[in-house]
């Protein structure tokens, strides 16, 4: 088994670290949810305890303004009948009396309980004749609410509620913890409170959510208090389950990753498809010079694996397994799509720019090679007749006839088609009798014996006849003299390419060369000499 790659153990904390931090941003929003949920609900208990309350003041209100509107402030004995009745049916009401403008009481029914202790000032409500304050029982402990209804003549309706009835009862089961409801007046004195007597120390004491709801109708608002304890208590069950969940999932996706990667390493077909899928499959484009003039006439495209710590791997060690596999059509595409997008621009400046692609014998199989051309370059930088598509003659082509049809269906569009690594495989005479091919790409191996070997001189000769005769132009390739440079001239063999003018370039470096030995042609109609002539 072989120890885990620099990149595998890279990749793993990185992925270790992004799941720490994905974990860490749905516990937080888990928390805000929690918190938001519990708030929620705090407020709904605290809106549902408001209106109980206001209902429970209205019906009194109601009922001292009936009263008042039915038997007026006289003391009469029908007024004190009217008032122990009101006392009967309107349970929270302990208490009533007729006040002078003193507010001493006039008369009051048995168990009157009035005039109470204050607590609070007085507040007048939206019916100005009414007011209330806070007040506590004469006789006994527990706070009312002290009403007052004021006459034209200066008297008061005055009742007293038992404020315990202004809230409803509410459970405070053990698991919610400790949870308070404070009813009080604007200015903060108590009203009421549950539990009973619970008179809401220690409120808002950073442990504890707090919610405020002020009523729209009365001066008087609802706080209420859950304790975080409980809340955490309550949410512990929901909580366990995601954070399990998350756990769960990001180690099972780190597996599921470190097994990819490791079957991708001992797989080199998965290894190579997921670098082509990754982008690490790059176009190296290596110039063609013009040998007469120095100029670049364009370049061939080299297929590199760049790997993530950038080390460089050469095609010999991928693009077989690339035949092999059948991966060679997609890293085809790959590179055409790559290189249009690099070099593209320069391009479609430099009309007479060409771009060589290597094919391998398969792509001759079928007319596929014929559609993802049109589908690379149809509407792109890249002019058909800028392409140059090589195709080698070390493999042995399947079938002849079916070759010479893709390649004629190639011509047809513009594109030209050369015969790569000429004198050195299968091909012989035939390729270059039958195929119709545009160009010859003689071979390195050639190149190399012209100054050693007799025979080399001769097959470059007769190549050059041979093309020449046949309308086809010729490339020499691997060229790494000034002597080869030499011979090659005084043949006719007017563009090469070799180390000895530059090796194959990343894109940067060969647009840089073009830009610097290649001005843009002006165009037929940018040309002012042109535009003079057409003017005339
Ligand atoms: P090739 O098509 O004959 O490409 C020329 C090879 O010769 C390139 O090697 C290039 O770097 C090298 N070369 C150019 N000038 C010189 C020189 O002056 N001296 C020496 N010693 N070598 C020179 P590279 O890039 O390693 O490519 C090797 C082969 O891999 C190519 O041979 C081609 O058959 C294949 N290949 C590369 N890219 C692709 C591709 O995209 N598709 C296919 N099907 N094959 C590719
Ligand atoms: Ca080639
Ligand atoms: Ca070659």
């Amino acid at each position: 088994m072989r120890t885990p790659s620099r990149f595998l153990i890279a990749a793993t904390v990185g992925g270790a670290l992004l799941a720490v931090g994905a974990i860490f941003v749905i516990d937080t929003t888990l928390e805000s949810y929690v918190e938001n949920h519990a708030r929620d609900r705090l407020v709904a208990q605290a809106r549902g305890s408001l209106s109980f309350a206001e209902t429970r003041l209205e019906q009194t209100v109601t009922t001292l303004v009936d009263l008042a509107a039915k038997a007026g402030d006289d003391c009469s004995s029908k007024m004190i009948d009217m008032m122990r009745f009101a006392m009967f049916s309107n349970m929270p009401m302990k208490g009533m009396a007729i006040l002078d403008e003193k507010m001493q009481p006039v008369c009051t029914p048995a168990g009157g309980n009035l005039p109470p202790i204050s607590l609070s000032r007085e507040f007048q409500l939206a019916d100005k004749r009414i007011s209330f304050s806070v007040a506590r029982f004469r006789d006994r402990q527990e706070r009312s609410l002290h009403l007052r209804l004021e006459r034209p003549n200066g008297r008061s309706l005055a009742t007293l509620i038992a404020t315990e009835a202004l809230l409803p009862e509410i459970e405070f089961g053990r698991d919610e913890g400790i949870k308070r409801i404070r009813l009080q007046v604007e200015s903060g004195e108590l009203i009421s409170a549950r539990p009973a007597g619970d008179e809401g120390a220690g409120l808002d004491d950073g442990r504890s959510l707090v919610v405020q709801q002020r009523s729209e109708r009365y001066p008087m608002m609802i706080v209420a208090e859950r304790s975080r304890r409980a809340i955490a208590v309550e949410y512990q069950d929901l909580q366990f389950i995601v954070r399990s969940c998350l756990l769960f999932v990001s180690i099972f996706a780190l597996v599921v990753f470190w097994l990819t990667v490791r079957r991708n390493q001992e797989d080199p077909v998965a290894a190579l498809r997921l670098a082509m899928r990754n982008g690490e499959i790059v176009p190296f484009f290596q110039p063609t010079v013009d040998t007469m003039k120095g100029g670049v006439r364009g370049a061939e495209v080299l297929a590199r694996w760049r790997k993530p710590d950038g080390t460089l791997v050469s095609p010999a060690h991928f693009i077989p397994l690339a035949e092999q596999s059948g991966l060679i059509y997609e890293l085809t595409n790959v590179l055409m799509k790559r290189a249009c997008e690099e070099v593209g621009a320069t391009y479609a400046a430099r009309p007479h720019l060409r771009l060589g692609f290597n094919l391998f014998a398969g792509h001759f199989d079928e007319a596929k090679i014929v559609e993802d051309v049109k589908a690379v370059f149809t509407g792109s930088r890249i002019a058909f007749d800028q392409i140059v598509l090589e195709v080698t003659e070390r493999a042995p082509l399947p079938d002849l006839d079916e070759a010479r049809k893709v390649i004629a269906s190639l011509q047809e569009m513009g594109v030209r088609v050369a015969i790569d690594d000429v004198g050195t495989g299968h091909g012989g005479l035939s390729y270059l009798l039958k195929l119709g091919v545009d160009i010859i790409k003689i071979d390195k191996m050639f190149i190399d014996a012209i100054s050693t070997e007799r025979y080399s001189q001769i097959i470059i000769e007769t190549l050059v006849e041979l093309a020449r005769t046949m309308n086809m132009e010729v490339i020499a390739e691997g060229v790494e003299t000034f002597e080869q440079v030499e011979y090659l001239r005084l043949k006719g063999i007017n563009e090469a390419q070799g180390f000895v003018f530059a090796p194959p370039l990343p894109a940067s470096s060969y647009l840089a060369l073009v830009e610097a030995m290649d001005r843009p042609r002006p165009s037929v109609v940018e040309n002012p000499l042109a535009k003079l002539a057409g003017a005339a």
